[in-house]
């Protein structure tokens, strides 16, 4: 029988001799692997999914799990077959969750697949406060504090490309000024400190507030929502961002920091309901830093953001609620949230990306309807993904497109 306690318990080679892994799930994974590197841990981010660890995460899963299962799976098999890796040095870092998703059991059953395979000594990390954030090193909370500061600059920096790339003269400009972006977080990211940062953000806004756009004819704009690795991973989406603006569109989207946000505050509301205040006066404070973090590093691209400042998630909590009760958790709620939030603020059509056979994306395909219908029939797309080639995605999105302009002009 598979030992799952593994999972997340303490390994005979100590951490500092191994090399932690962190599977791609979007660029926010290189501040990530720099903030460990900060405190003293080697790291590496895993090469991104793609058709080959899709193939492998089917071959070893039943075939009843997700889709974020699959690719992440894959991933991390195909590192430990590859040749000269050395997995008994090697930390995967999986982190855990509790709730209905499955994403809570993935390190579960990648610990039995992994010794299945043969790879018993390579470790899956998945640092909770249960297990004193094993793998964060010895400053767990400085760590975490910084990997928060890293996650939040790396969404300014792709808020900053889907506002200007559809909208650039010079075509890949807004992709070079990003790229050296991530270069330049991920440096300070590796020098630590709050300073560091704001100064990358600083140097950011100067490449971006240099690109030359035309934004005389402003595209029709659609928010790009639903289920987290789905929305931020741009392999298993097919490329949805990048599709919708080649067909016309201008996109925005919702972020890793807001969805960090919204687990903090489903904690809170759990811990309110079980009376653990003392733990409950922990969470409330930890995310009011986190706001602060937040502010200090929109402040330098501030000027160059045409979008509205992110709803904090109890006015979010607040949007959602003729719909739905945000204490029945999961994602359903920041989707239909994230949704009334984009279409107050002018978004002219939404794409929900769903996971085939996930919960929260059916949910909020089927409360869909009452919420387009308080916003004129905003225009409306789920898009299902299964892990095959969708086929005849350019045509459909194209029509979308059509339509939410049309929708747009008609405002
Ligand atoms: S939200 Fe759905 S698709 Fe995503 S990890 Fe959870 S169960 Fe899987």
């Amino acid at each position: 029988m598979t030992d799952t306690s593994r999972a997340v318990t303490v390994q005979d080679v100590p951490i500092e001799e191994k090399t932690v892994y962190v599977p791609y799930m979007s660029d926010h994974v290189f501040a990530l692997t720099a903030a460990l590197r900060h405190h003293g841990i080697r790291s590496e981010v895993l090469p991104p999914s793609d058709d080959e660890t899709m193939d492998i995460g089917l071959g070893v899963c039943r075939g009843r799990e997700c889709l974020p299962c699959f690719l992440a799976t894959g991933d991390l098999i195909r590192a430990c077959r590859s040749a000269g890796f050395d997995h008994a040095r090697a930390a995967f870092l999986v982190p855990g969750s509790p709730g209905p998703c499955r994403y809570g059991q993935y390190r579960v059953l990648q610990r039995a697949l992994l010794d299945r395979e043969g790879f018993q000594d390579a470790e899956i990390l998945s640092p909770t406060s249960e297990n004193s954030y094993r793998g964060f090193g010895e400053h767990p909370q400085a760590l975490r504090t910084l990997v928060w500061s890293g996650i939040v600059a790396t969404d300014f920096l792709l808020k900053l490309l889907h506002e200007f790339r559809p909208y650039e003269l010079e075509r890949g400009a807004a992709d070079v000024a990003y790229q050296r972006g991530l270069d330049r977080l991920q440096a300070a990211m590796e020098r630590g400190g709050a300073r560091a940062l704001t100064a990358a953000m600083r140097a950011i806004a100067g490449d971006f507030g240099t690109l030359a756009v035309d934004r005389s004819q402003p595209r029709p704009r659609i928010a790009v929502l639903g289920e987290i690795y789905l929305m931020l991973n741009a392999h298993s989406n097919q490329q949805m961002i990048l599709q919708l603006e080649a067909a016309g569109a201008e996109t925005v989207s919702g972020t890793l920091g807001e969805w960090l946000h919204f687990a903090d505050e489903t904690k809170m509301d759990r811990e309110v309901l079980f009376g653990t205040w003392l733990s409950f006066l922990g969470t409330k404070g930890l995310s009011a830093y986190k706001r602060s973090v937040e502010r200090r590093l929109r402040a330098p691209i501030a000027h160059l953001l045409r979008q509205h400042v992110d709803a904090t998630m109890r006015e979010l909590f607040d949007m959602v609620r003729p719909y739905y009760d945000p204490l029945l958790g999961t994602e359903t709620t920041l989707t239909l949230a994230k949704t009334v939030e984009m279409a107050r603020h002018g978004v002219a059509g939404v794409v929900n990306v769903m996971p085939f056979s996930c919960m929260p994306g059916i949910v909020v395909a089927g409360i869909a309807p009452r919420v387009r219908a308080d916003f004129g029939q905003l225009p409306w797309l789920d898009v299902v993904y299964d892990g095959q080639h969708l086929t005849n995605t350019r045509t459909r999105l194209e029509a979308f497109v059509h339509q939410v302009g049309q929708f747009a002009k008609a405002q």
